[in-house]
């Protein structure tokens, strides 16, 4: 980017960073030598002389910033940046709507006209310009670039997941809210959402409250047809501000109060500055909050980014494509996408985006399709259905149809080889996606070849490999060794042998293991991360199994096949349930399998959700059931800032209820910052009855089934999703007891209200999952924690318009340019690349 030759006068950089550190520092006025004051009078005339002469900037000039309370200093810099950002607004800016800054082009230097930086459009594209990053930089800076963003600022954003100019750009407003509605006094009625632009008088600070310590600000607003009371509650320091006479314009709602319209601490806009309008006067964006962050403040942080970096946003869709699919371009519906001219314009703007979303996370799994299937052949496992039918008998219960059903669609995959096999297995906890596994694994023993299972955690691959030994345990005379079981298969003629290597494993027999896999004298490998570290080979892989697999990351499932032979077959375990709209989206380069029955007689989980009030009760139950001779969890909730701060609250929640609520029993604590090591023991000791409680946060979530447990208490409810949740309960009915899940929820919203309610009827985890993506979308689908799958932010399930758009237009690309490495395509690759360095950044 090009900048603009200047003599803007030299206070103005300098009150910019002086701004900047006063934020910092906490608004101490100790980021000048002498304090602001003393920088606004010595360059009093100046500036006045700069800026335009209104109301706003006497009232600044004149403002003594000692004098002022934190916050209202605070206000004081934010509409000094405000100031400063209007007269720094290239012409060549979005289209204003409000009041222009009045004077400004006389006192703003102008570049002669002959070398203004000329902007490169695209011709075939005539689109509205937008001002890009300043020199040198792109929409991937840090957001701390932007003016007013400091450290602590940054360290909010983060919160957010806002690392970039380019992630502010993308966090997009939750909803809108409707301000548009310009009226008259006259025209004021109780309760209309609306706007109304007048000139103040009698703003005055009152006391209120008890003893009047609480202070508000309270003005009168009159226009020529009227006057209308205004109150800000708790906003004493807006009086200050709020001078006489200046033209404002305020949105809210208006109620009748003693026989008279008032406004209640309505949004509110100074218009004399001449800025356009960001917090009234038209569809107002509603962000996500977090702390410290302030709606008016990420609006005019926003605002800064849209008017100021947008233009850095390339296009990344082909002509051809734009011209075929009358989509809004990109910078034009992130714009919209924020502040929209109108509901229309917005819903253009979110099918635009929501369209990019499904694009490439299409390209994504197609062009990883097309890579496979121009692979070399796949190994054609010859299937003895003598030896597993050996193997299905002596089992002690029957395989439900279902399970017949997955095993057929695997044994036919992994006998045709070619392509490889690529198949999702999805089926409930407990629905006995194992077994399926164990007979696909057996098949490919008996053919001569290794299989090997990945999960993500030791106590995990232990009861994988203590399940595996059971159901081998029909088979003739099992032998179980350290980490080492072998099972005779008398329609085999051999023993089949499988081991099991984690992070723990004892250097010796990890040793002895790694050797007989090595020598391909080990049929089956069950374990952890440890399989797919140097060192260990498995040369006769055929059958890659790996579970729970969104913790490993969706599209980053070819480390452990690649262990083996190149061209083995990969399946895919999930026990979360998928609605098949979005698994066909999500999982379009994988072929599913459902175990859509659970094994009969499984019990119902008695499920109830409850109000604060009855914390007592349920740990009443919960004491009871202990008394009884059965253990519980109780799951601490989400804390979304860090892990860090979530272990820190769990310690202190364990402390307390193994203190005060719980002295008499054994309550042992589960978090994501303990070691693997420190894990492992815990769920152990649960799992061999030494403790009778278990609190835990969400890592507990893929556990271990402790058939003793019957209760499930979850705290904090409603922050997780409803899957998560059905996870959860999901961990106890694990043997004979009756079995509870008892959720508390201190403050739920409506739809949580609603979630909560599904949660306590439905038990089928597919149809909580239909009714999950209803009431929240994909976007919350997983809940935050569970990575490795693309947020949709703007894409919606009910969208099957434009998914089938967004899938013609991916082959079509594929087809033509399956690198995607024409130029045209370039802008679409990198986004590409964005979304799968998200995606696998996030997975292990
Ligand atoms: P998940 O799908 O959660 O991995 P598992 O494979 O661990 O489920 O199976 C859960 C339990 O159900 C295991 O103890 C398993 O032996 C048992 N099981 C599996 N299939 C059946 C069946 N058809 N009938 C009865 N019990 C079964
Ligand atoms: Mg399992």
């Amino acid at each position: 980017m090009a900048s603009q030759p200047t003599t803007t006068p030299p206070w103005v950089e300098a009150l910019r960073k002086i701004l900047d550190l006063e934020a910092a520092r906490g608004f101490d006025n100790g980021a000048v030598m002498g304090g602001l004051d003393r920088f606004v009078v010595h360059w009093s005339e100046s500036i006045a002389g700069f800026l335009a002469d209104t109301e706003g900037v006497r009232n600044l000039l004149q403002a003594s910033y000692r004098q002022l309370s934190p916050r209202e200093r605070a206000d004081w810099v934010d509409r000094w940046n405000m100031l400063l950002d209007s007269v720094g607004e290239s012409p060549g800016g979005p289209p204003v709507t409000g009041p222009v800054f009045p004077n400004s082009g006389a006192s703003r230097t102008q570049a002669p006209t002959a070398k203004a930086p000329v902007r490169k459009t695209e011709p075939s594209r005539p689109s509205i310009s937008f001002r890009g990053p300043p020199a040198g930089l792109t929409i991937d800076a840090p957001v701390d670039r932007l003016r007013g963003v400091d450290t602590k600022l940054s360290a909010r954003f983060q919160r957010l997941e806002v690392t970039t100019v380019r992630d502010l750009l993308y966090l997009f407003p939750r909803r809108h809210q409707d301000y548009s509605r310009v009226v008259k006094i006259a025209e004021v009625e109780p309760g209309l959402e609306c706007t109304v632009i007048g000139h103040l008088w009698e703003s005055r600070v009152v006391a209120m409250g008890p003893k009047g310590r609480l202070k508000a600000t309270e003005a009168v607003l009159s226009d020529e047809t009227g006057n209308i009371k205004i109150i800000w509650f708790g906003q004493g320091y807006l009086a200050q501000s709020l001078r006489s006479n200046a033209r404002i314009s305020i949105s809210g709602k208006a109620e009748a109060y003693r026989g008279q319209l008032v406004f209640e601490s309505p949004d509110y806009e100074l218009l004399d500055e001449g800025q356009t309008p960001i917090h009234t006067g038209r569809l107002i964006p509603v962000y996500p909050l977090t702390e410290g962050l302030t709606a008016r403040n990420l609006r005019r942080i926003t605002w800064q980014a849209l008017t100021q970096w947008l233009g850095g946003t390339e296009e990344t869709l082909p002509a051809d494509l734009l011209d075929r699919t009358q989509l809004m371009p990109l910078p034009t519906a992130i714009m919209q996408a924020h502040y929209p001219d109108g509901l229309d314009t917005w819903a253009k703007a979110r099918r635009r985006l929501a369209f990019d979303e499904l694009l490439t996370l299409q390209l994504a799994v197609l062009s990883r399709r097309k890579r496979l299937s121009q692979r070399i052949e796949g190994v054609s496992i010859k299937v003895d259905s003598n030896i597993l039918k050996g193997f299905i008998d002596s089992l002690p219960f029957a395989l439900t149809g279902a399970q017949l059903r997955c095993i057929d669609e695997i044994l036919s995959d992994l006998e045709q080889g070619t392509p490889p096999m690529n198949r999702l297995l999805q089926g409930e906890v407990g629905s006995g996606k194992t077994v399926v596994v164990l007979v696909a694994l057996l098949a490919a023993a008996a053919a001569g070849y290794q299989g090997a299972v990945m999960v993500p955690t030791e106590v995990l691959a232990e009861q994988h490999f203590q399940t595996v030994a059971r159901l081998l345990g029909g088979l003739a005379r099992p032998v179980q060794e350290e980490n080492l079981v072998t099972a005779y298969l008398a329609s085999l003629g051999r023993p089949v042998s499988v081991g099991l290597l984690t992070g723990s494993t004892r250097a010796k027999v990890r040793r002895e293991l790694i050797n007989r896999s090595t020598e391909g004298n080990l049929d089956l490998l069950v374990g952890t991360h440890a399989l797919i570290q140097s060192g260990v080979e498995i040369p006769k892989l055929a059958l890659a199994v790996m579970d729970e697999q969104h913790r490993f990351g969706v599209l980053q499932r070819s480390a452990l096949r690649q262990k083996g032979l190149e061209n083995s077959h990969t399946l895919v375990l999930s026990a979360t349930p998928i609605p098949r709209t979005l698994s066909l989206t999500l999982y379009g380069d994988l072929d599913i399998s459902t175990i859509d029955e659970l094994p009969p007689g499984r019990q119902k989980i008695k499920t109830r959700w409850l109000g604060p009030d009855r914390r007592d009760a349920a740990h009443g139950f919960v004491r009871k059931q202990v008394q009884e001779g059965r253990q519980a969890f109780i799951i601490y909730p989400l804390i979304e800032e860090s892990e860090a701060i979530e272990a820190r609250a769990a310690t202190e929640e364990h402390r307390r209820l193994s203190q005060d609520v719980f002295p008499e029993l054994r309550v042992g604590l589960l978090h994501g910052r303990m070691s693997a090591r420190e894990k492992d023991k815990v769920m152990r000791q649960f799992r061999d009855g030494e403790l009778d409680i278990l609190v835990s946060t969400a890592v507990v979530e893929v556990g271990i089934d402790v058939a003793n447990a019957t209760v499930m208490l979850i705290e904090g409810a409603d922050r997780f999703g409803l899957s998560q949740l059905h996870q959860f309960r999901g961990r106890v009915g694990r043997g004979e007891h009756k079995s509870y899940c008892i959720l508390l929820s201190d403050d739920p919203s409506e739809v949580a209200r609603e979630r909560l309610a599904a949660l306590e009827q439905i038990d089928d985890g597919f149809q909580l999952a239909e009714v999950d993506l209803e009431l929240r979308g994909p976007g919350d689908f997983f809940g935050t924690r569970q990575s490795g799958l693309p947020d949709l932010r703007m894409a919606r399930l009910s969208d099957r318009e434009l998914l089938t758009m967004a899938r013609e237009e991916a082959a079509r690309l594929i087809d033509q340019d399956p690198e995607l490495a024409a130029p045209e395509h370039a802008g679409l690759a990198r986004q590409v690349a964005r979304f799968l360095n998200r995606v696998s950044g996030e997975s292990t």
